[in-house]
Parts: structure tokens; C-alpha cells; sequence
């Protein structure tokens, strides 16, 4: 959908097929990185993600048994700084 609507504003004649008759929530989280988080800015749509979305501060693996820490990624604003845009 963003490469249609990008592909819309540079003029060229775009259209989306959709087999679905209903496009509903599925129960998911997306998590929306920075390079798909710039496109979605760039579409005018920045204000509408903060709306719906949080900020993740890290990615966090733990052991199921007794917590020990497997793997603790920062995300926020170390992925800003890092890729030049927001998760
Ligand atoms: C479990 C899971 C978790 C994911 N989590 C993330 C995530 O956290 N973050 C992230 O960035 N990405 C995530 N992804 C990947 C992301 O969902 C896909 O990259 C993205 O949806 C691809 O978008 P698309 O529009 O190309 O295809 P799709 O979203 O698959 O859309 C294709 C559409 O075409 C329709 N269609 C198919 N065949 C026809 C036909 N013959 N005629 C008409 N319509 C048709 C389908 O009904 C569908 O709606 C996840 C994927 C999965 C499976």
C-alpha cells in the first residue's frame, strides 16, 4: 500500500486489487522500523502512527526459566541516533 500511494504521488496511474471483502485487525503487533517509519512519515502519516503506536525502549530475550538476560538490544532513541529515525 505504501508503494502504491508513493508510486500515486510520482504520477503514475496506480491500482490495488484486494481479494479480501473486509481488511481487519488480525491481532498482531507490527513492529514498524526505522526505514518503513520514514516512508510513513514521508506519506503524511507521522502523526497518525504516534497515535497508534509506542516507542519501544529495547528488545529484551530473557531465559523462561530464571530470567537471566539472553539478549538486550536498545531500540528508541539509540536507534535514532543510530539510523537517523524513530522506531
Ligand atoms: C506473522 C508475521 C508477522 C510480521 N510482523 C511484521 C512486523 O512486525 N513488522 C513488519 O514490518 N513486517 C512484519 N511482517 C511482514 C509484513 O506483514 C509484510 O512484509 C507485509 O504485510 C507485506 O505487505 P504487502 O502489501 O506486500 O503484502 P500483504 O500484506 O500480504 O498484502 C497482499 C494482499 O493481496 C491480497 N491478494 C492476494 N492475492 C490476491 C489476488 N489474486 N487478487 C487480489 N488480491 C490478492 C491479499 O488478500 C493481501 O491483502 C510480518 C509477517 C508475518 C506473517
Amino acid at each position: 500500500m505504501s508503494a502504491a500511494l508513493n508510486l500515486l504521488r510520482a504520477g503514475f496511474d496506480v491500482h490495488v486489487y484486494e481479494q479480501s471483502r473486509v481488511l481487519r485487525e488480525v491481532g498482531a503487533g507490527i513492529n514498524v522500523t526505522p526505514n518503513a517509519a520514514r516512508v510513513i512519515h514521508g506519506l503524511g502519516l507521522g502523526d497518525k502512527l504516534a497515535s497508534l503506536g509506542v516507542m519501544p525502549m529495547a528488545v529484551h530475550q530473557q531465559r523462561w526459566d530464571d530470567g537471566h538476560t539472553l539478549l538486550r538490544t536498545p531500540l528508541g532513541i539509540e536507534i535514532e541516533r543510530h539510523f537517523g529515525f524513530r522506531q
